[in-house]
């Protein structure tokens, strides 16, 4: 049973109840793992000004007007980053979810969604196209950034691009039948580019682009190749004139390989990954963000349909991909964890999994917290912002009872969650989390985290 963690507020008035000042904070946990060194740090407080870091000192260093947060027993890090996922999901029904809830609806789950993802931890999410035919997740980032609704920290693309009949079209409806795909249907270079400008005219700050087919589609091969190496060329163009990167959805040894050729920022997934695919990444300095447990989530729960597992095939090929990555790791492809598991549906504390099979492809644990931290921040090119627990980057800190590099599940719960200086989750009641707030100009709780128990 784990021990109930004892948060130690001291060196600010307690006078008529808690009053929690908004912005010094010394945080004393009793290691830092800070994103950028080998080893984790110990002794050390870590200091909060606003809402970034600004000093690790000794804690017999530690300022008197500093507000101490004592978190003994934890491990200190960045706020996980988590590259690719799929927040307005709400059912299992992977393609056709979105026929049945407005983008409203899925807009409001969402949030919840990204809510008590960012009390397990996740600070920072890239969306990687989500089951919305409009711009739900734009939407989602706004009222965040705006400081109007806590959650993390979000930037992605609205839609996943894809060819007529691939991943992100609907292949089982009859000629006659007129129903609105998910995903954005793009033919040829010139739809391509349209499709383009105008997911960053509405918001979207990455494109993704469904190269090869998909597992869960209807329809098409994850070994086939869906873009011509002239349409994937015109879209690394055009998103680069709009200084947006690109994220590849591949499986296929092909796409992978034409899809880094063209200078994409990432690939996703990469099932089929060869040799000549790892060097191809190296030479390009391509980010791989392969979710691995997605699969294993889903072959180990009876979730998906029975029409759409492949169970036996997923078991068969998971140890040489597994090694795929692990040679890809050792090789010098900069690996990021990214979850794809989406939605309201799922546990929250399944999410931190992808550290462990990251682990379990050969990577160190010290090496797979990075890929979720440091190594995704400059993914996203937010190096100078979060990911590590450096002083001038903003203060997205996340606590585990125990040490995630002896036992990488304590991942799962989180002690202590902090976003933007803000303490969300560990000690403090809603009340005074929402008087931190004060000064910054807007309510930043405006709804409890979730009403639901089980959440
Ligand atoms: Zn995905």
């Amino acid at each position: 049973m784990r021990l109930i963690l004892r948060v130690v507020i001291v060196g600010i008035a307690l006078t008529g109840g808690l009053t929690v000042m908004a912005g010094q904070w010394a945080l004393v946990p009793d290691r830092v793992v800070d994103g950028v060194s080998d080893r984790p740090l110990v002794g050390l407080a870590v200091l909060v000004e606003g809402r970034r870091i600004t000093g690790l000192v000794p804690v017999r260093e530690i300022p008197t007007d500093f507000a101490v947060i004592g978190l003994p027993g934890t491990t200190l890090m960045p706020g996980l980053i988590n590259a690719h996922e799929h927040p307005l999901m709400f059912d299992d029904r992977y393609q056709d979810a979105h026929l049945s809830g407005s983008s409203a609806y899925k807009a409001l789950l969402g949030l919840a969604t990204l809510q008590r993802l960012l009390t397990h931890g996740w600070t920072s999410i890239r969306v990687m196209g989500d089951a919305d035919v409009f711009y739900g997740n734009q939407d989602l980032q706004r009222v965040i950034s705006e400081g109007i609704f806590l959650g993390p920290r979000i930037t992605g693309a609205a839609h996943y691009i894809s060819i007529t009949g691939g991943g992100g079209d609907i292949n089982y409806g009859s000629p006659e039948q007129t129903l609105i795909a998910d995903g954005l249907i793009a033919d040829g270079p010139e739809e391509i580019r349209k499709a383009i400008r105008r997911e960053i005219k509405y918001g979207s700050d990455w494109i993704k682009l469904l190269v090869t087919g998909a597992f869960l589609s209807v329809g098409d091969d994850p070994k086939n190749v869906a873009f011509s190496p002239e349409e994937l060329a015109a879209a690394v163009a055009e998103a680069a004139r709009h200084n947006v990167p690109v994220a590849a959805h591949a499986h296929a040894t092909e796409g992978i390989n034409q899809a880094v050729r063209a200078g994409v920022r990432s690939i996703e997934h990469g099932s089929y990954l060869t040799d000549e695919s790892i060097a191809l990444m190296v030479e390009h300095g391509t980010f791989y963000v392969p979710t691995i447990y997605i699969g294993d989530y889903y072959a180990n729960t009876n979730k998906l349909q029975e029409s759409d597992k492949n169970d036996s095939f997923y078991r068969d090929y998971r140890q040489s991909w597994l090694e795929m990555i692990g040679r890809a790791h050792k090789a010098g492809v900069k690996i990021v964890v990214g979850v794809d598991l989406g939605g309201y549906n799922i546990p929250p504390n399944v999410y931190a999994r992808e550290f462990a099979t990251l682990v379990e492809a050969g990577m160190s644990p010290m090496a797979s917290l990075k890929a979720g931290t440091s190594v995704a921040a400059d993914l996203l090119g937010w190096s100078d912002r979060v990911g590590r627990v450096q002083p001038g980057l903003l203060a997205d800190l996340v606590a585990f009872e125990g040490n995630p590099l002896e036992d990488i599940s304590v991942l799962e719960q989180t002690a202590f969650v902090m976003k933007d200086g803000l303490v969300v989750k560990g000690g403090l009641s809603l009340e005074d989390i929402a008087a931190q707030s004060k000064g910054r100009g807007r309510p930043l709780l405006s709804t409890p985290i979730s009403l639901n128990p089980a959440n």
